[in-house]
């Protein structure tokens, strides 16, 4: 028989549980007086852990075998959850032997605590009733349900107790369950107290290992809260140099007025996006770049209008981006560079004359223009020939193999000469090679530029050059020789024109002495012929003064050769100075017309005389232009039958000019010229009909000459003849040469 607690008893108990250190000792203590109470041996206490939603072993009493968590509290078919959620006692709870507890009989107490936060729920009567049944459990008379209470756990007994026993046990344990409740959640709180300060001091600890200021502040942007890292930049220690203090105050100045812009500007913080803030670094001093990320805390975390701003350092971002968009500029602008450098080479590439051809360092062709591809494509725009694909594949042999030995070479320039075929037109043609490598920054060959000069013009020019050069050296020889030929015959020339000129002047010395030598018998012969005719020396018949007349007329003849030749002989022996004085011309015409007066009347002709009244006197020689004017007109009269013989005498540029015509037999105009030589009469037969001697007109061209004159012819056969004369205003002086012959021969 178990006799239930006395009220002393059961005060002691209390207060003993009050005063316990922990709930472990109070949940021991109870354990044992429930024991001891109900008489049992062993038996164990199991609190509703809420975090794990189960029943936990707290204490036990020689029942070592106890496991330390129990059955969860879903499950509800177990005797243990049952009674704990029900808040009924069960007696002789079946099935625990089988869950780590040990033999029974087992007999459960639910222990209760006040409903607070996080409790579970008391299981309703008529739902208990029914998994009771269900499950074989025995729940003994629900215990009372006092309002605000919440199941708390059991306490299992071993061992048979009655049913006095456990009602007494259940008393006891559900006076005691608020003290033990209270003992529990005061324990719960403070390990959630530990757990929280361990927590926030993890979150301290991750905060301040931020390496970006994390700040929160308050709506007057005051610093509620911030990390390490903000602390250095925004709060002063001490200790702190006083440029430190600067940087730090500037910093606090340049944040709080960030802080109050974004509050004018009316922007939710939060909802906008970053702006930037820039601060000095205390320690360095330069400058630092920061990015304000703002959240609005809300009530739950802080004062109303909270803020917690993380600054994004991002200086070295800022600092990097710029240099990253820098770069991006530069590759840009040598792309734009790039792109104009290789517009400029095409278009210099396909307006260049030449083939032009662009090779990698393999040697293979990368880049033609157009004259290029008509050597070297084999795909023309119209499908070679097998002919011109060979002609195409000669010319890349010799090209390519003459720029793979340029790639081997260290030099940077070459240029060869070689042939080429066109494949069009099959021409073979020379060209000059001409090689450059192109390098890049670290000075390697990235590709060799060739330009083919065709030298077909230059080839050919080089022949014609050679040819010439060959040709003018053979002319120069040529020239050579043909000029000391030359000088040969003009040493002969010269020598033999010496010696003409000196048989010339020996001839007219000659005549000129014998001339004179001559005259002086010729008129003794025609004085005593004259004598002999005029009777002179006793009378003469008829047939003797026919002889007579005749050997005369001979005499004279001879007479009047040797007067010309004499005269001709003084010309030309310079033997016959000038006597120059003022002359009247119209007197010396009538004079000459009265010497010809018998001859022309005897030649029934008609005779002319129209000498100008403004020709001026002339100086000069008279005599001898009486000569010219008697030669002139003797040969008028001579050779002409009828008509007339004119003079006419007028004015010309720089003296006078005389002309005399006749209507005579004229003559031919092969015969123009030859009138002016010695002795040269035209026609020997006429002449001989005419007389004269063939030195008339010889002597009157010499005398002109010597009175610085001229006379000219103009004839027509048949009609008539115009001899005409031009004589200066004034005689020219030059010294006169009076060097005697070299040699006088005498008969
Ligand atoms: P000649 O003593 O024979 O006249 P010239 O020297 O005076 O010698 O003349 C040479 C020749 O020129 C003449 O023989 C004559 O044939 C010709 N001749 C000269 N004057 C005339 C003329 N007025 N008419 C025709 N023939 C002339």
């Amino acid at each position: 028989m178990i006799s239930p607690m006395g009220d002393r008893q059961l005060a002691g108990l209390l207060s003993a549980l009050a005063e316990a250190p922990d709930f472990a000792s109070a949940a021991s203590y109870l354990l044992e007086r429930v024991v001891d109470l109900t008489r049992t041996k062993r038996g164990c206490m199991l609190r509703i852990d809420s975090l794990q939603d189960a029943l936990v072993l707290v204490a036990s009493h020689d029942l070592n075998e106890a496991p330390k968590s129990g059955p969860s509290l879903a499950d509800l078919s177990n005797p243990l959850v049952l009674s704990a959620l029900s808040l009924s006692a069960v007696a002789d709870a079946p099935g625990l032997d089988t869950q780590g507890f040990g033999a029974g009989p087992w007999s459960v107490i639910p222990f209760f605590q006040p409903r607070v936060r996080g409790a579970p729920p008391i299981l309703p009567a008529q739902q208990a009733t029914e998994i009771a049944s269900k499950s074989g459990i025995k729940l003994l008379a629900l215990s009372e349900r006092r309002l605000g209470t919440a199941p708390a756990g059991v306490i299992l007994l071993s061992g048979t107790i009655g049913a006095d026993g456990l009602a007494a046990a259940t008393d006891l344990v559900s006076l005691a369950s608020p003290v033990i409740a209270r003992l529990a959640s005061l324990e719960e709180a403070l390990e959630a107290g530990e757990r929280l300060r361990q927590q926030r001091e993890r979150l301290t600890l991750m905060v301040d290992s931020l390496p970006d200021p994390v700040v929160i502040t308050d709506a007057s942007n005051d610093i509620i809260a911030q990390n390490q890292r903000a602390v250095r930049l925004l709060n002063v220690q001490e200790g702190d140099s006083s440029g430190r203090r600067r940087a730090i105050e500037l910093n606090n100045l340049l944040f709080t007025s960030f802080l109050s812009r974004a509050v004018m500007t009316g922007r939710v913080p939060g909802s906008e996006s970053p702006r930037e803030l820039n601060l000095v670094d205390p320690d360095e001093g330069h400058d630092l770049l920061f990015e304000v990320l703002a959240h609005p805390l809300g009530e739950r975390v802080g004062p109303e209008d909270a803020v917690l701003s993380v600054l994004r350092d991002v200086t070295d971002l800022r600092r990097a981006a710029n240099e990253l968009e820098r770069q991006v500029l530069r590759v840009r602008l040598a792309e734009q560079k790039a792109t104009g450098e290789r517009d400029r080479l095409n278009l210099i590439l396909e307006n260049v004359a030449d083939p032009i051809l662009v090779t990698d360092e393999r040697s293979n062709i990368i880049l033609m223009n157009d004259q290029a591809e008509q050597l070297f494509e084999t795909r023309g725009a119209e499908p070679r020939s097998r002919r011109e694909i060979q002609a195409v594949q000669g010319n890349d042999t010799k090209v390519t193999s003459f720029i793979s030995e340029f790639a081997l070479l260290a030099t940077n320039a070459r240029r060869e000469r070689m042939t080429l075929q066109h494949p069009a037109t099959n021409r073979v043609f020379p060209v000059e090679v001409v090689s450059g490598k192109i390098r890049n920054d670290r000075g390697e060959p990235i590709a060799i530029v060739s330009v083919l000069h065709d030298l077909t013009k230059e080839v050919e020019v080089e022949r014609l050059y050679e040819a010439l050069k060959r040709l003018n050296s053979e002319l120069e020889e040529r020239i050579r020789e043909a000029t000391a030929d030359l000088a040969e015959q003009n040493a002969r020339l010269q020598w033999q024109s010496q010696e003409v000129e000196r048989a010339n002047r020996l001839k007219s010395e000659f005549l000129a002495s014998m001339s004179h030598e001559l005259r002086t018998p010729i008129n003794a012969l025609i004085g005593y012929t004259a004598l002999l005719l005029d009777g002179v020396l006793g009378e003469i018949n008829a047939r003797q003064s026919d002889a007579l007349q005749r050997g005369r007329a001979a005499a004279e003849h001879l007479l009047a050769l040797i007067n010309d030749i004499l005269d001709l002989a003084k010309i030309e022996a310079g033997k016959m100075p000038l006597h120059p004085e003022s002359v009247t011309l119209k007197e010396v015409i009538q004079e000459v017309a009265l010497q010809v007066e018998p001859m022309v009347r005897k030649k029934t002709l008609e005779f002319r005389m129209d000498v100008a009244d403004d020709c001026p006197v002339i100086h000069t020689d008279r005599t001898k232009v009486k000569q010219v004017l008697l030669n002139l007109l003797s040969n008028a009269v001579k050779f002409t039958n009828r008509g007339t013989v004119t003079v006419e005498a007028r004015c010309a540029p720089g003296g006078v000019r005389i002309d005399v015509i006749d209507t005579g037999i004229g003559i031919r105009e092969s015969d123009l010229h030859a009138i002016w030589e010695d002795f040269r009469q035209v026609d020997q037969s006429r002449t001989r009909e005419y007389g004269g001697t063939g030195l008339g007109l010889s002597i009157t061209r010499k005398l002109l000459d010597r009175l610085g004159g001229s006379v000219a012819v103009k004839s027509v056969y048949g009609e008539g003849s115009t001899f005409s004369v031009f004589l200066p205003l004034r005689v020219p002086m030059p010294p006169f040469d009076e060097t005697p012959p070299i040699s006088i021969i005498k008969p």
